[in-house]
């Protein structure tokens, strides 16, 4: 390796690689789906109320609906008598107008009957099904939920680039969209290229090993709001690699592959792509995760990014710049994850000129520290111990105990 003078002559920085990667994604199409299918997308377009929340007058108790001046007197001592005219669960609705002297027997959720302009809780009544003993008084419009005290007909619930989460769902369902119109959550094929690859599973020959990357940049992609698969492992021979890429091209919209992207005899990926001529291979000013390449491929132009092979090297540069395309994909613009600087709990060295993301933990002080046999991309121990990644400048070389750093917290991805 050459000194550092002129590696940084060679190596792109890790922002402007970053933004060249996100320079030709945009939002994916807004497509209608039903909404069972859409937990997690991004509205595309505002949703508005065709009827008020609630759409009528109910009950928010099971009770009696009464007019209130009918009960002004009641207590405990002195109870007074109404007779009960009928009788309304949740979902159907009286035909009787409650006139004086008068109460209808209602559940929670049921129709306010005409007449009546309060409920009284069953809880101060004797709970009768004839006559009914109320106990207790209550004001007008009590206990009654009033028609459109929530939101008003043609009421924007939701705006446009609002992600679609349980809470955002029930309202959507309460105004009746049962079809949305969202930006779509990617499609992502996820390759690994390997001829020294295996399923996880099966017998492991000397020489070989299982397929980390394939799963781990799926599940990375699920967590990051995309709809991704695996494909492989692919043996590093050109024919078979290029195969299963236009396998993939009708199917997704961003092709992931790890491996074959360093300087060796069968870095097949970057081999082939390298042929192509809109995929582009630099080396970023980062560790781990230094080789990267992207660009687009097909006549749909589907974008690729191609991952460095080691597992912690591919987390690394899925972070760095998957991770923000994914979610300019989905629809948003908060596409980078938060930093925030927080003291480092034990010594550090990082290398000159890169970017350094160690893997580290939080102390219950909250200071950082590295995890794992050290800072090896090939080590998975640190890796899954990890809840941070250190982000260490590329100027710095050494951070002492208690020197600031910044973090990226992968803890809120854990459920
Ligand atoms: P490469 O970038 O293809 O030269 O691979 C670099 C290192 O990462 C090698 O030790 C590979 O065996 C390893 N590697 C590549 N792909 C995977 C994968 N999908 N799962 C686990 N290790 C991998
Ligand atoms: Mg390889």
């Amino acid at each position: 390796m050459a000194d550092d003078g002129s590696l940084a002559a060679v190596l792109r920085g890790v922002d402007e690689y970053q933004q060249e990667v996100l320079a030709g994604i945009g939002a994916l199409a807004p497509l209608a789906l039903p909404l069972s299918a859409a937990h997690g997308c991004v509205l595309a377009a505002d949703v508005s109320a065709p009827w008020p929340l609630p759409s009528f007058d109910n009950s928010a108790m099971d009770g009696y609906a009464v007019r209130a001046q009918d009960v002004a007197e009641a207590t405990q001592a002195s109870p007074v008598e109404l007779t009960v005219i009928d009788d309304v669960p949740a979902g159907f609705r009286s035909v009787e107008t409650v006139a004086a002297g008068q109460a209808v027997r209602i559940m929670t959720g049921a129709p306010m009957p005409d007449g009546a302009d309060a409920v009284v809780p069953v809880e101060r009544t004797d709970g009768g099904t004839g006559v009914v003993h109320v106990t207790g008084s209550v004001s007008p419009g009590a206990y009654v939920r009033r028609a459109a005290e929530d939101v008003v007909t043609g009421e924007v619930v939701l705006t446009a680039g609002t992600v679609i989460g349980a809470r955002q769902t029930a309202i959507l369902a309460a105004v009746g969209s049962g079809v949305v119109v969202v930006h779509p959550r990617p499609r992502i094929a996820v390759i690994s290229t390997g001829s020294e690859l295996v399923e996880p599973g099966t017998p492991l020959r000397h020489g070989l090993v299982t397929d980390s990357n394939g799963y781990l940049l799926v599940a990375a992609c699920t967590e990051a709001g995309a709809d991704a698969y695996r494909v492989g492992p692919i043996v590093d021979d050109e024919t078979a690699f290029l195969n299963a890429v236009e396998d993939q091209l009708h199917r997704c919209d961003l092709i992931l592959t790890s491996g074959g992207v360093s300087m060796g005899a069968y870095d097949t990926v970057k081999a082939v792509l390298s042929g192509l001529g809109t995929v582009e291979f630099s080396k970023v000013a980062m560790n781990p995760g230094m080789p990267q390449g992207h660009g687009f491929v097909g006549a749909d132009r589907v974008p690729i990014i191609t991952l460095p092979g080691n597992p912690v090297s591919s987390y690394v540069s899925f972070e760095a710049f998957v991770r923000p395309v994914i979610r300019a994909m989905r629809g948003l613009t908060d596409v980078l994850r938060p930093q925030r600087e927080v003291p480092i709990g034990s010594g550090l060295d990082s290398p000159a000129g890169k970017r350094q993301y160690a893997r580290g933990r939080f102390l219950p002080s909250g200071e950082a520290v590295p995890v794992g046999h050290g800072q090896g991309s090939h080590l998975f121990g640190g890796l899954a111990a990890a809840q941070a990644l250190i982000v260490v400048g590329e100027d710095t070389t050494r951070l002492e105990p208690g020197d600031l750093v910044s973090v990226i917290d992968l803890r809120a991805d854990e459920r």
